[in-house]
């Protein structure tokens, strides 16, 4: 990407990244992260800011003009400790969070009309230089407090809650339904925007401060949550995420060929069906593919689709560009890479030949109406626009839902008409005594960086109710 020019700040450093023509085909890292040099100019850029308006910006409050004032001396050391105050999962948080609407999205040279400081950038590169060298210290533990807790869920909420309380000196253990930990980390967000060794070496790091993380436990099933209490913990945070896959309810959702964003992109990733035969799992490979929706979760799966062979991908919205909710870089990232954006189209039915497979899909051209409560333009069918689209291979990404298997089987728990978990805003605890809850079960599909701060909020709370009983 080329340098963006700015009036004041100087020029904000291009991250150099792999050639689209070359990427579309492999699943390596998209973008290659800074050399020392780039990011040290980079930070030069930084204005430090008495009131830091980016600091505001970041749900997990990262001391930004602290750690970026230190890359700027090439204190790298210093730059990872300051970020590891606050975040424990930083290469993540680098790679995926939505930076151009949080801490990037309040840095004064933006507001000024520039180009802001490269944040998740310079956060990127403190922690992968710090994971290469083998540099990260461990904070020293905690003097025990002798009250056990159990997290429920391995995602970036559930993580962040297993670190922070295992730094108050709380036995810590999380129970993970997968045979990987990480949650959408690992099992969503592809290798070639988040490689799975980043995610393992975080976790890694917070089984060396003490956490213990058992794979394979399905709680609702294989043990329950009053069960977790009887085996003598005395807390219990829930982060089961929001990953029931929501399909279309149109005629052929039921034919070969059409399946859900979440089994595709699960086989791909955590079984590593990309890697077939190698791994054992195979994942369904389209030479015409239609993935349905347009949030970040559809561009992964059309970049998957092409970088497992396809010859044609098509992502079929039925809004606008504008409207469009997945990051503009992914956007960006998914033309370049050939993603053709097939807009204001709504499928009415998939069709399929006499033994049930997918062949096709039937469409229909939309305009935009009056706002709808989201203060969107609503879609509105055009007339007499129907047509067929030829397709092997449809993924659907338009949202998922609450998973049932937990939050029924445990009674006691407070649930909005959606299934979420009610919980109070400032502490996430739950209707039930000793319950705490956080990330998309609470809010329902949100971000990585959202799912870290409920986490940070329930880890206080849950702090004073082990030492202060409140
Ligand atoms: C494909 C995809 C791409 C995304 N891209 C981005 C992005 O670029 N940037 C961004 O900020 N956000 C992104 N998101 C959203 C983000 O990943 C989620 O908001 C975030 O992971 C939610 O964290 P969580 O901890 O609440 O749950 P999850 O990450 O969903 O983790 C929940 C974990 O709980 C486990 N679990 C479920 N039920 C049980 C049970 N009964 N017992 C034990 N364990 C259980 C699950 O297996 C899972 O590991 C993306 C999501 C998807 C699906």
């Amino acid at each position: 990407m080329a340098a963006t020019e700015t009036s004041r700040g100087g020029t904000r450093q291009p991250m150099p990244e792999q050639d689209p023509q070359v990427r579309r085909r492999n699943f390596d890292e998209v973008p290659l992260g800074f050399t020392p040099e780039a990011a040290q100019a980079e930070a030069e850029r930084c204005l430090q800011c008495k009131k830091a308006n980016c600091v505001e910006g970041c749900p997990v409050g990262v001391d930004i003009p602290g750690f970026v004032g230190r890359i700027k001396t090439g204190d790298f050391d210093g730059a990872i400790g300051k970020i590891w105050e606050m975040n424990s999962l930083p290469a993540v948080c680098g790679r995926v969070c939505p930076q151009e609407i949080q801490c990037e999205g309040r840095c004064i040279l933006a507001r000024k009309g520039g180009a802001p400081v490269a944040i998740g950038s310079l956060e990127r590169f403190a922690a992968d230089r710090a994971r290469k060298l083998g540099t990260l210290e461990q904070p020293p533990p905690a003097a025990s407090t002798g009250k056990r807790v159990a997290v429920v869920g391995s995602g970036p909420a559930g993580l962040t809650v297993a670190g922070d309380l295992i730094g108050k000196g709380h036995a810590v253990t999380v129970f993970e339904a997968f045979h990987k930990p990480g949650g959408v980390l690992v099992y969503g967000i592809p290798e070639f925007r988040l490689p799975k060794e980043i995610v393992f070496s975080e976790v890694g790091l917070l089984e060396k401060q003490g956490v213990k993380v058992e794979c394979n436990a399905v709680v609702g099933r294989t043990v329950s949550v009053d069960e977790l209490f009887e085996d003598g913990y005395d807390a219990v945070f829930i982060a089961v995420g929001a990953g029931l896959p929501t399909f279309l309810g149109i005629p052929g959702d039921n034919l070969v060929g059409v399946l859900s964003a979440n089994e595709y992109l699960t086989r791909t990733n955590l079984m590593k069906g990309y890697q077939f035969p190698a791994y054992d799992t195979p994942t369904p490979r389209g030479k015409n593919v239609v993935v349905l929706g347009a949030g970040n979760v559809a561009m992964d799966a059309a970049r998957t689709a092409m970088r497992l062979g396809a010859e044609r991908v098509q992502v079929v919205y039925r809004r606008s560009r504008e409207e469009m909710p997945a990051r503009g870089e992914e956007i960006h990232h998914a033309e370049e890479e050939g993603i053709e954006l097939n807009l204001l189209t709504n499928p009415t039915a998939f069709l399929g030949d006499d033994s049930g497979r997918l062949n096709g899909m039937r469409c229909i051209r939309m305009e935009l109406g009056e706002s709808d409560a989201s203060g969107r333009r609503r879609p509105v069918p055009v007339e007499g626009s129907e047509f067929e689209l030829v397709c092997d291979l449809a993924v659907v990404a338009v949202g998922s839902g609450a998973n049932p298997l937990l939050t029924q089987s445990t009674p006691g728990l407070g649930l909005n008409k959606w299934g979420y978990i009610v919980t109070e805003e400032a502490t996430g605890k739950t209707t039930k005594p000793g319950v705490w809850a956080g990330g998309d079960i609470v809010t329902g599909a949100a971000t990585v960086i959202l799912a870290m701060g409920a986490g940070r909020q329930a880890a206080n709370s849950i702090h004073n109710y082990l030492t202060l009983g409140w």
